[in-house]
């Protein structure tokens, strides 16, 4: 039996509204459904402004451009995550501050991210990993007290929440992605979440995300003429892939209702290796609603996990490990960061797999893993 590790969910409605938006002549950006996608989200996310982005990593860079960085200002990050979270940072010339991560739910440490604030810290990125929330209420008190921005990577997080609020809306700003690998997909995508107070952000946003013009006010009729106004690029997705995140927005419960049972099942059958002190399974922590993007499992050591998946491997499973963490990589060592510094993401980094994980996983490929699983460590 073959499992592999992702594979898109595809509703059924994608290849229809695609064809219905080539029929109305207008493919590029800013058409019929990147508007209904847009107005969905907002409406479903109880967000202000929500606007379509080409990536999760272009809505990142997006967010930091609005904060008008200069030299030598700060932007705490952690370091087990995405290049894009980092790379956003450096894109601006700010100086780039990784945290650890908590063991617990391999969210940034907000203990961490306190002792690393300083005079020209001006944002902190916090990444809600595998879906599930970070502590939103210490970190905003820890921000909102020293006068710092707060960008949600919630590139994984699309319709997670936090005490009730959808991830993305809780910070200034947040970020989704709708990349093949995320739970709603497009291919590549990803949207932008203005939070910020006032009519200016949301209008900057769309200024920077129009290569720097005023088209959007232009196309509704405010300005006569539209003109270079500010930096930007072009962060707008054809409205083709809007037609195809929209099929799958519209089935987001059942896609929700799939990934949650997969999620359930392997944490069920996998429970008992966690008592005999085996492996340690997620933690969704009592604020949090998880959107179950991922299952992993965090081995006793790298030799332990490297083996379990080079076993489940040649059993036809792909479980792929995750984040080579930031500091110690090639840009990590040149910004100066070592081996040594951040001890938790080093050890997550060390020894957590990721198990095959999407909506169409059926419980026969799901009980060949477990039972693999079970197999190769012999339990
Ligand atoms: C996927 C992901 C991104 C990037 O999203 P793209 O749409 O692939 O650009 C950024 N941050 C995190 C944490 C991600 O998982």
């Amino acid at each position: 039996m073959e499992v592999p590790f992702n594979k898109p969910y595809i509703t059924g409605n994608e290849i229809k509204y695609m064809e219905e938006c080539i029929n109305t002549g207008k493919i590029c950006g800013d058409g019929k459904y990147t508007k209904m996608v847009s107005e969905l989200l907002e409406k479903t996310m109880n967000s202000k402004k929500i606007l379509l982005t080409t990536s999760g990593t272009h809505a990142l860079e997006m967010a930091l451009i609005q904060l008008n960085l200069e030299e030598g200002d700060e932007v705490i990050v952690p370091s087990y995550t995405f290049v894009s979270t980092a790379n956003a940072v450096l894109l601006r010339k700010a100086k780039l501050v990784f945290a650890d991560i908590d063991e617990k739910t391999l969210n940034i440490d907000i203990n961490d991210v306190k002792s690393k604030i300083t005079k020209r810290t001006r944002a902190i990125m916090p990444v809600h990993y595998a879906g599930i929330s970070c502590d939103m209420d210490e970190l905003m008190k820890v921000a909102r007290e020293n006068n710092i921005f707060v960008i949600e990577d919630a590139a994984q997080a699309v319709y997670s929440k936090y005490k009730g609020k959808y991830l993305g809306t809780v910070g200034d700003f947040g970020c989704f992605s709708f990349h093949e690998t995320k739970n709603y997909v497009c291919g590549e995508g990803g949207a932008i979440s203005v939070n910020l107070d006032g009519e200016d952000s949301i209008e900057r946003a769309e200024i920077i995300r129009e290569k720097g013009t005023n088209r959007s006010k232009f196309y509704r009729g405010q300005v006569d003429k539209y003109t270079w106004v500010d930096i930007g690029s072009s962060y707008l997705p054809s409205d083709i892939l809007s037609a195809f995140l929209y099929a799958q927005l519209e089935k987001r419960d059942e896609i929700y209702a799939k990934r949650k049972a997969i999620y359930e099942n392997y944490y069920e059958n996998l429970i008992d290796l966690q008592n005999r002190g085996i492996l340690k399974l997620p933690v969704i922590p009592e604020f949090s609603t998880s959107n179950y993007h991922m299952f992993y499992v965090l081995c006793e050591s790298e030799k332990q996990r490297d083996y379990l998946m080079a076993e489940l491997k040649k059993m036809g499973i792909t479980a792929v490990f995750h984040y080579l963490p930031l500091h110690t990589s090639p840009v990590g060592n040149r910004l100066g960061y070592d081996i040594g510094q951040l001890p938790v993401t080093e050890k997550v980094g060390a020894t957590l797999l990721r198990l095959p994980m999407y909506a169409s996983l059926s419980n026969d490929k799901q009980e060949y893993v477990v039972d693999s699983i079970k197999r190769i460590l012999s339990v």
